[in-house]
């Protein structure tokens, strides 16, 4: 995990970059909310005839025909930037977590320590009006350390107090596996500090750009007067945060450099990380931290700590007191805030940049709190309810299918040498399969977890978690950890533990269902499957080892020839103008799309093997429709989204995941096989004349 600081404090959930998930990555996931009825489990299918549209000709548009009857029956609700079937499945986990969560809040005699800590945190969190009393009392020691700030010499102390209690200042520090030795566990250090969503949204020249610039600084000023600040000052420290984020935004990295790991990988030791840092006393920091004092380190973006150095040095010590008491304040905005602060970061970052028309209720949002904090101690209870063992057996054999078609697969590439073959073989038989849930469960019991204070239990919380991540360094590399929380509707590839983990939260209608047939469950798990298990082999996760290892394995002929195809999907998706001006970013999206179209191939690949050993009859209907037909559309009916303009022009400038339309329809475009289960001719919309192919 070795974005530290890359996610948003706004939206903890948000995915890091060094995993690739098969979502959408994570602020519209948190800005989801239920539709005025969520439907129960039963009524969610995997493949739904229901919801096909006949009138539209699917060699037309297949997104559509499978999609519009749940366009239909599905509109936006205001509280959503962005609504699918995932948001349908993540809604009806929600409220399971709730059921859970509202039992465990009663205190009654003999709840366990985990049901102490979950109930008492989401009572805790619920409890507005304790919330709102005590104002802004709680955080007001920190508001004193910062204001006590005399001097930068003073700052690495208070900065590693801040990072250590989730404030994402200037820039982020933390343990992850070496790229070089993934056996060993390193300190890494990771360019941060900025309240926007990613660095471009301070650079772009765009009008929509600089009215967001101006929105932005508008939000961070209501914040300092909602802290007491007159309007005046509250307007000239916005300012002032604005131009620190924007210099420390200029010198990092564009989140499509950020894919490449070569980019990031710059290993030093903590001794030679401080001969550069000539402003900030990296002993200091590392001291108050408890951080190792020494040994290996990786410097993610030197860049971006040459200009922290510089900054350091010119910037008057009371703007860095304004900008610290920003990210303070913004760290702590949610909800451990009185309502207004809560309502005014719902203001900016949801319906601002996202669109949405109205704030989710409280329990949605503590739910998720309590997810995020607390993740493995309700997972303990949710697994037990909500994920049988046969979901798992059944989840384990289509893994090991679809791997098994993945060997074959390689085995009839033409443009890879036979000496690459045997190297890529090696990984894939390496790949571990975490299914549903950990093996060992985190242990919660030093942390602190008091009724009535939702403040000091948020911000225990990230210090626990905190220590727990400094904890690894040095230590052995646990395969066994996960970084998706068990009710998690996603799923990750790890390239560096060279694992695909499928959260139980997953494994279920409309996704996956032991009810349903092959041709449903491979085209729509098996689709996810596949996706994340290409990730081993798309631009980026191919240039790790077996053993998850920056390591080149590929012959220079067959790295030329990967490019080349590669090259076919970023002009592919380049062309595609997903809102008006603003065009899809073939090079950041190329991850997702190989493994899209990867991940689809090798499901049906797998199917056609296991219905063939299985006598499926081919020509047989059900529905209506052909065993190739339901297979298409369940892959198509996953991607049912209905999405805000805003959200939108957010995704496609900022998500490494294309557009669900494009995830449908560009991908399916590629495989001449659907377009023959449809019979479409060659001139038809849903067939490429130059079809892409990696893997
Ligand atoms: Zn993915």
């Amino acid at each position: 995990m070795f974005r530290l600081s890359f996610a948003p404090t706004y939206c903890r959930l948000a995915l890091l970059a060094s995993i690739a998930a098969v979502l959408i990555s994570a602020p519209a996931l948190c800005q989801t909310a239920a539709p005025a009825a969520v439907p129960a489990a039963q009524e969610l299918r995997v493949f739904d005839p229901s919801l096909v549209d006949k009138m539209v000709d699917p060699c037309q548009n297949f997104y559509r025909y499978s999609c519009n009857g749940w366009f239909k029956r599905n509109p936006l609700p205001a509280d959503q930037t962005r609504y699918g079937r995932f948001t349908e499945l993540y809604e009806l986990n929600r409220l399971h977590l709730k059921a859970i969560l509202e039992a465990a809040a009663v205190p009654a005699p003999g709840r366990s320590a985990n049901e102490q800590k979950i109930g008492d945190e989401y009572a805790s969190c619920m409890d507005t009006s304790a919330v709102d009393k005590l104002g802004l009392a709680p955080l007001q020691p920190e508001l004193d350390r910062i204001a006590a700030l005399k001097t930068t010499a003073e700052l690495p102390a208070l900065l590693a107090h801040l990072h250590s209690i989730g404030v994402n200042a200037f820039f982020g520090m933390g343990s992850n596996q070496d790229f070089a030795d993934s056996s060993s566990v390193i300190s890494f250090y990771d360019a941060g500090g900025l309240g926007l969503p990613e660095r471009d949204y301070y650079t772009r020249t765009d009008a929509k750009s600089v009215e967001q610039r101006q929105q932005y600084v508008t939000h961070v000023s209501k914040i300092f007067m909602l802290a007491g600040e007159p309007e005046a000052q509250a307007t000239k420290d916005a300012e002032t945060v604005l131009a620190i984020e924007t210099s420390l935004a200029k010198a990092t990295l564009t989140i499509t450099e950020q894919r490449d790991p070569q980019n990031l990988n710059h290993p030093t030791d903590i001794a030679d990380l401080e001969k550069t840092l000539t402003h900030f006393s990296l002993a200091e920091y590392v001291a108050a931290a408890h951080a190792p004092t020494s040994g290996r380190a990786n410097d993610m973006e030197p860049k971006f700590f040459a200009e922290f150095n510089t900054l350091v040095a010119d910037t008057p010590i009371a703007q860095i007191k304004a900008y610290l008491r920003w990210h303070l304040l913004h760290a702590y905005a949610g909800t451990s805030l009185p309502e207004s602060f809560d309502h005014e970061n719902w203001y900016f970052y949801s319906h601002i940049l996202n669109g949405a028309e109205k704030q989710q209720e409280r329990w949605k949002l503590c739910t998720m709190r309590v997810d995020r904090e607390l993740g493995e101690a309700l997972g303990q209870v949710y697994v037990a309810k909500y994920f049988p063992p046969s979901a798992k057996q059944h989840a384990l054999e289509m893994t090991l299918a679809i791997e098994q078609a993945m060997d074959k697969d390689i085995d009839g590439l033409d443009w890879m040498s036979a000496e690459t073959k045997v190297k890529a073989k090696e990984k894939l038989h390496a790949v571990m399969n975490k299914i549903g849930y950990p093996d060992k469960w985190r242990d919660y019991s030093k942390l602190e977890i008091v009724r009535g204070d939702a403040l000091g239990n948020q911000m225990r919380a990230r210090e626990f978690e905190q220590a727990r991540d400094l904890a690894k360094i040095g230590k052995p590399v646990d395969k066994g950890e996960w970084m998706m929380t068990p009710p998690t509707v996603n799923a990750y590839y790890d390239p560096q533990m060279n694992n695909v983990n499928f959260p139980a939260g997953y494994f279920q209608p409309p996704f996956f269902s032991d009810k349903e047939d092959d041709a449903a469950n491979y085209g729509d798990m098996g689709s996810t499957i596949g996706h994340e298990l290409t990730h081993g082999f798309d631009d980026e996760g191919r240039q790790y080892d077996k053993d998850g290892n920056l390591k080149n394995w590929w012959t220079k002929d067959d790295e030329q020839n990967f490019n080349q195809r590669a090259e076919c999907m970023v002009k592919q998706y380049d062309a595609i103008e997903a809102v008006p001006g603003v065009h899809l970013n073939g090079k950041l999206t190329l991850g997702e799309n190989l493994a899209d179209l990867g991940g689809l191939w090798l499901a049906w690949e797998a199917w056609l093997d296991k219905a063939a050993a299985e006598h499926v009859d081919m020509a047989a209907k059900t529905d209506g429709y052909t065993p190739e037909q339901r297979f298409w559309i369940a892959y198509a009916q996953q991607w049912c989204t209905q999405t805000r303009p805003e959200q939108l022009r957010s995704q496609a400038e900022g998500d490494p995941h294309a557009p669900d339309e494009y995830r449908t329809n560009t991908v399916l475009q590629d495989l001449p096989e659907f377009a023959k289960s449809f019979s479409c001719k060659k001139t038809a919309a849903m067939v490429s004349a130059k079809p892409c192919r990696v893997w």
